[in-house]
């Protein structure tokens, strides 16, 4: 239930809303309550034992006076105009009501439907948001699928669970409450005997409630990894398919779908159980009412007339809806509870990669970039170990080693995607904790080895880079990086979707996309992990051009998959599981005969 209230919260913008909900539920009751009492003058009517009033007491807002002069009002119908004239009259009465009462329940759920949709797209842009800021370390924990499941299935839950049972959780106890007072005013002793009844009913609802919350979140954590699933199975479709796995693959979703099956065939089993169990309860209520009241009124000397009595048992059978839809309420905001305590967990997700309280800004970059000490490990593997570095403004340094010696760690350090622990990453001698970190972003481009491009035209995918620059800017940047003739080539130009991840370009071309968008951001530090590493020999040449044109004038780390590519940095630096082991420029390095000699020698064999 905790979870529930704290999405309540976010009901919060709304209120004026609910307001305006409640206020026409309860007229809505109000005309409901109305054209069911009046079964009793109706009944009154055809039995000719309707009550005649002649004096009655001013009217007033008591049950009694206004009982009084209706029933005057119906008196005075019957002796001008005859009994069938009257029956006309509150047969009108009940049809004036009834469509005031659906008015009423159209209204409130008119304003209702802004709190439910509200509520939940400020949740999803609160989770958005908050996945965006998380640090990089987060995702490599929680599983992609995972992430999208609590982004949508989760999500829908909450709105179709938590949030339609908001309307009932508004309406149904003021409902009950209001014909529960009915009930008293026309029989007190009668009413007594039900609500005796009722925490037996509530003991066993509950049972029911607390089982389901258990089943949902186990539904929905296996929907997580469904998706999961769906999402290796799309990104690794080639695979699959070259090493025809289609039908192993397909087993193993089998499987986890099955149980997804019946994790929910057993959910709604249970939820199913709530509503016939709620009547089957409410009918042995019911029963002995008739019986007790029955009873009453054979007696002869009871308060209640017999057409009170049939009016009573109508009004108690309305009550019955409203109960029932609250208990259906009660277990759907159990359901639903477990989805938002998926959903809590994200928002309650600390980012430890943020802005120092008095974070400094940073503009340029001036001197250098100091690795001071810095050892680094993910959870408990030691990844670098005692790291002193210190790379000068415009120096080109490489970064080469055994694939796994810890260079992306080490560049990663920079850009803060994870923090360091011991020693310290220092930028023009200030800690790079102590920076603000979009300003020490701004001062870096970075190219990967895969080019990370979004389902969108070529022109908006170069503009990530720099949001102010105008179209020439756009263009003379995918000049410099070679791109320009190709893109002209393409089928709308500069306005081409490139499909999902660019997939409608081939490799070299993708990556001459990232390099003019990191030429647009026009960074003072460049980092190229392994930029050309996947790349056939005549596309990295046209990569590789744009990549010296890019480094102009720029300091660059640079991460090397072939040593060719680095041999004329200004320094040359070999990791070796995790530890800096030489340093120097190629001729240095070559004459002595140590770890980077063995790997050129190693690449000139292969
Ligand atoms: P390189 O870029 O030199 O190939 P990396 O810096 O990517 O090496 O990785 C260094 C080591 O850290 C490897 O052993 C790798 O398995 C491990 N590693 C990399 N990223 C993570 C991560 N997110 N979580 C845990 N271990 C990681
Ligand atoms: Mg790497």
């Amino acid at each position: 239930m905790k979870d529930f209230f704290r999405i309540l919260k976010y009901v919060k913008p709304y209120l004026g809303y609910a307001g305006l909900n409640i206020f026409f539920n309860i007229f809505n009751i109000l005309f409901s309550l109305v054209s069911i009492t009046m079964i009793i003058p109706f009944l009154g009517l055809l039995f000719g034992t309707q009550q005649k009033v002649y004096n009655p007491i001013d009217l007033g807002f008591s049950a009694t006076a206004i009982k009084e002069n209706f029933y005057a009002l119906i008196t005075s119908i019957i002796d001008d105009k005859g009994k069938a004239e009257a029956l006309v009259f509150v047969c009108i009465l009940i049809l004036v009501m009834f469509f005031f009462r659906n008015l009423c329940r159209y209204l409130a759920l008119y304003f209702l439907s802004p709190i439910r949709n509200g509520v939940v797209c400020d949740l999803r842009n609160d989770l958005n948001k908050k996945i965006l800021s998380l640090p990089i370390s987060f995702f490599t924990e929680k599983r992609k699928g995972d992430i999208t499941a609590r982004m949508t299935t989760d999500l829908v839950e909450i709105e179709w669970s938590v949030m339609s049972s908001l309307e009932m959780f508004f309406k149904d106890p003021i409902n009950i409450i209001i014909f529960l007072i009915t009930l008293i005013i026309i029989s007190p002793q009668l009413t007594l005997f039900v609500v005796i009844l009722f925490p037996i009913t509530g003991f066993l609802i509950a049972l029911i409630g607390k089982s389901l919350k258990k089943s949902s979140a186990k539904g929905q954590n296996k929907m997580g990894q469904l998706l999961s699933i769906i999402d290796e199975n799309l990104s690794g479709l080639r695979i699959i398919k070259a090493f025809d796995a289609e039908k192993r693959i397909h087993e193993k979703f089998a499987k986890e779908s099955a149980a997804y099956k019946n994790i929910m065939t057993r959910l709604l089993r249970k939820k199913d159980l709530s509503s016939p169990m709620s009547e089957f309860l409410s009918t042995i209520v019911l029963v002995m009412v008739m019986w007790f009241g029955g009873k009453l009124v054979l007696g002869g000397n009871s308060p209640l007339s017999p057409e009170e009595f049939i009016g009573y048992i109508v009004i108690f059978s309305q009550i019955i809806p409203p109960v029932k839809s609250f208990t259906s309420a009660y277990y759907f905001i159990q359901k639903g509870s477990a989805s938002a305590a998926r959903i809590h967990e994200i928002l309650d997700t600390e980012n430890d990669i943020q802005d120092a309280p008095n974070a400094k800004s940073i503009s340029t970059f001036v001197e250098e970039i100091k690795f001071k000490g810095v050892t680094f490990s993910y959870e408990n593997k030691e990844v670098l170990k005692d790291i002193n570095l210190s790379i000068k403004k415009g120096e080109t340094v490489a970064l080469v080693g055994q694939s796994g010696s810890g260079k992306s760690t080490l560049a990663d350090l920079i850009s803060r995607f994870y923090d360091v622990k011991i020693g310290a990453v220092q930028i023009d001698g200030e800690n790079i904790k102590n920076l603000k970190i979009a300003d020490l972003r701004k001062l870096m481009g970075i190219v990967n080895q895969e080019s990370i491009l979004f389902n969108d035209s070529i022109y908006n995918n170069i503009l990530l880079g720099k949001a102010t620059a105008t179209k020439q800017d756009v263009e003379s940047a995918a000049m410099v990086a070679n791109a320009h003739d190709f893109i002209l080539q393409c089928e709308n130009g500069y306005q081409t979707n490139i499909g999902d991840s660019g997939v409608k370009l081939s490799g070299g071309q993708r990556q001459r996309l990232s390099i003019a968008r990191a030429i647009l951001k026009n960074p003072p530090i460049l980092i190229l992990d392994e930029a050309t590493s996947s790349l056939d020999a005549r596309s990295e040449k046209l990569v590789q051009d744009a990549l010296n044109n890019l480094m102009k004038l720029r300091t660059s780390i640079v991460i090397a998959h072939r040593l060719s590519t680095v041999q004329h940095a200004d320094r040359i630096i070999v990791l070796h599981e995790g530890e800096i082991v030489e340093s120097g420029t190629h001729q240095q390095l070559i004459a002595s005969c140590g770890h980077y000699k063995k790997l050129y020698d190693l690449e000139d064999f292969s």
